[in-house]
């Protein structure tokens, strides 16, 4: 989303469109030849300004099962879209950061996506923080599109708008209050994790548990491959020219997020800006991580906790995730194209002794 009339001020470096399904380039892989004729459906399409690809095992391979199976993947991502979009004027999400400071009744879904993201963010020391919106619109990452960025009074005023202790979550009320009226909420770094779940959960109770689900980048994965195999999901080596793959990751009823800098940024005077916002500066992160996968159960967890490392960084990140036992890998820059990659105890006994995963030489 660019602002209406005249050039952008500064040259956004999204990849847009379905390029964005690229976005930590997931990777799929099969271990060994296939025989036969593979039982997997594939689904794929745009959804919430990226794209969504779904693998169902299933004996069904006719026109009329995928597109049954198709409009329940994109009922749930609709779903998604509709409650906690902030690109959208009368989505939930953007009714509730118009409101004022009164209780707001939110539906189920948004309250479980909020009550995760403010989990994530205590867990964290506030290094994730989905009161960022305004900060995420300032630095030109929102729906307004690029701007020149914050001038400092400006940027200050904004941090005192942000900090997730502004928000309360009452599930079993069901409301969600925030303590500013000028607070606003983006979901954008916690709700394509949500989505996988969602979509997985759909395809469970259609009786289909072998499925991998992906929604920009974000990866759920149950059961078994159509080759009887577990998933196996490649993340990216950041490099700048062209696009390989970094790590090879079994997923058995497992998730994995990744976040990183290096394809959503925008780049002022050759510095290059992060859309990851560090909510205790209000300015973009600058260190020198290049990216941080994390697998967990849940991948809206996953999605979260992926970006809390970013903020974190190199060392803080990593330290906080061996500590509270994530499972992280890190790709830390240092040199032109050039990475030390720092794995935690739990990330090594989930991938290790599994054939074919592991760093890709
Ligand atoms: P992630 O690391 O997963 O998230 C980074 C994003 O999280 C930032 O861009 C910012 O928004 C936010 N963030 C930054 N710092 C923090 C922090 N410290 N704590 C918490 N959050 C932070 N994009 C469009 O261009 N058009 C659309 O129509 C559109 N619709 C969307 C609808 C939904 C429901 C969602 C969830 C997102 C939508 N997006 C849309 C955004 C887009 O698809 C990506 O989610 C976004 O670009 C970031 O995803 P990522 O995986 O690159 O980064």
């Amino acid at each position: 989303m660019s602002p209406s009339g005249g050039p952008p001020p500064l040259r956004r470096l999204v990849i847009p469109g379905l390029f964005v399904a690229g976005l930590f380039a997931v990777y799929f892989f099969r271990q060994g030849p296939i025989t036969g004729v593979s039982s997997e459906l594939a689904i794929t399409g745009p959804t919430m300004g990226t794209t969504f690809n779904v693998k169902v095992v299933t004996d069904d391979l006719t026109e009329a099962n995928r597109e049954r199976l198709t409009s329940l993947v994109r009922e749930a991502l609709d779903g998604v879209d509709n409650h906690m979009s902030t690109y959208r004027s009368e989505s939930e999400i953007e009714q509730f950061n118009r409101g004022d400071t009164e209780p707001f009744a939110a539906s189920q879904d948004l309250l479980e996506v909020v009550a995760e993201a403010q989990r994530v963010a205590r867990l964290t020391g506030g290094a994730f923080d989905i009161t960022v919106g305004p900060l995420v619109d300032i630095w030109g990452f929102g729906p307004p599109g690029a701007t020149e960025g914050p001038d400092e009074e400006s940027l200050q005023e904004l941090v005192a708008v942000t900090g997730f202790e502004q928000l309360e979550v009452d599930v079993e009320g069901g409301t969600l209050r925030k303590a500013r009226a000028d607070c606003r909420i983006d979901l954008s770094a916690i709700a394509k994790g949500f989505g996988a779940d969602q979509v997985s959960a759909v395809l469970t109770r259609q009786g289909l548990p072998h499925h991998m689900v992906e929604v920009g980048g974000e990866v759920r994965a149950r059961g078994l491959n159509g080759s009887e195999q577990i998933w196996r999901i490649g993340i990216e080596r950041p490099t700048s020219a062209g696009r390989s793959v970094q790590y090879v990751v079994p997923l058995e009823d497992l998730s994995l997020a990744t976040s990183g800098d290096y394809r959503n940024f925008v780049e002022r005077d050759g510095v290059r800006i992060s859309h990851t916002i560090d909510p205790r500066t209000g300015r973009p992160i600058s260190h020198n991580l290049a990216s941080v996968s994390v697998i967990h159960e849940s991948c809206m967890t996953a999605d979260g906790l992926a970006t809390a490392l970013s903020v974190l960084g190199p060392d803080d990140g990593f330290e906080l995730a061996e500590r509270q036992e994530i499972a992280a890998y890190f790709l830390v820059r240092v040199g032109d194209d050039e990475f030390e990659e720092r794995q935690t105890g739990v990330w090594k006994r989930l991938t290790e002794n599994s054939p074919g995963a592991g760093v890709v030489k």
